[in-house]
């Protein structure tokens, strides 16, 4: 009860600091509270539903980025960019049907996970509030769908700068894909925006979103190459366990598990799918990826 109160209280906030900026919202959104933890994302905190789809399609560039040096740089494997393009488009919509599944239950604006219970201050549930509002935002404006692989990254400067810091943290000073989408983004926005009159008004311009976004994908490539190896190399029991879990929760990888080699990973691709995936791989040496399978799990 206390915590939809806080939430509350935030959005309120949040509600008066956009309308203090130009970029009211024009209904209030509603809050509502799951008591149960978001499977598929279960550090999630809250999101704002609607906008929470076209961020999933949106980041498809930057996701096939990812894939081909995750593979390249972990697995020593080459994917054409249609393969990778593929694959993606599949992922993404399985993704988002999954969430939609699991969503579609819930009949407010913005859903809160158990974890918003850890939020230490109105401060922290301020931030958090505002962040969703401005993908609300966004999608009232109808500018989500324009250059949306920077739309964690507006989010998170509207977050920020709604609390006087700032995204300082360069694209090339990061060494984690989830921060180099928010953060790493959110300096680029930062950039190109907090000179302007009106930063709010001026993300909401196509063109602006256009030459962030332009500027972010350009920056991210060789940063991607550098971190993907790392993150391979370097993974955390962790996050291992996430990526078992993930795999392990699409049926066309499932039957991996005690049964791992060249031939059945590959019909896996197939399964889910990625037919030019599986056609290039099929082709190459794909022992570290079956290691990186044995190591994380499947075994
Ligand atoms: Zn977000």
């Amino acid at each position: 009860m206390e915590t939809i109160y806080l939430a509350e209280k935030s959005l309120d906030t949040a509600l008066r600091f956009f309308e203090g900026k130009k970029v009211a919202l024009s209904y209030k959104p509603e809050l509502e509270y799951s008591d149960k933890i978001l499977s598929v994302k279960p550090d999630a905190i809250l999101l704002a539903k609607q906008a929470f789809y076209t961020t999933i399609e949106g980041k498809r560039p930057i996701m096939k980025e990812w894939l081909k040096n995750l593979f390249m740089e972990g697995f020593n494997l080459e994917i054409s960019d249609e393969a990778a393009e593929q694959f993606v488009d599949i992922a993404s919509a399985k993704t988002n049907r999954f969430f939609k599944e699991k969503l579609s239950s819930f009949e407010g604006d913005i859903i809160l996970f158990p974890p918003f219970l850890n939020v230490k201050s109105d401060k922290e549930s301020d931030e958090y509030v505002v962040h969703e509002v401005w993908h609300l935002i966004e999608a009232e404006k109808s500018v989500l769908g324009i250059a949306t692989d920077i739309s964690e990254g507006t989010a998170t400067y509207a977050m920020k700068s709604f609390s006087g810091k700032g995204c300082d943290k360069t694209v090339e000073e990061l060494e984690d894909f989830e921060q180099i989408i928010y953060q790493g983004a959110g300096n680029i926005v930062q950039k190109h925006v907090q000179k302007s009159e009106n930063p709010y008004t001026s993300m909401l311009i196509s063109k602006v979103r256009e030459d962030i976004r332009e500027e972010f994908l350009g920056r991210v490539k060789p940063v991607l190459k550098r971190i993907a190896k790392k993150s391979i190399e370097d993974e955390s029991p962790e996050s291992m366990k996430v990526d078992y879990e993930l795999l392990m929760g699409m049926p066309e990888f499932q039957s991996l598990k005690g049964n791992l080699s060249k031939d059945e990973l590959i019909k896996a691709f197939r399964r889910y799918g990625a037919a030019g995936m599986a056609e290039e791989l099929d082709g190459q040496n794909m022992n570290s990826l079956i290691n990186y399978f044995r190591k994380i799990g499947f075994e």
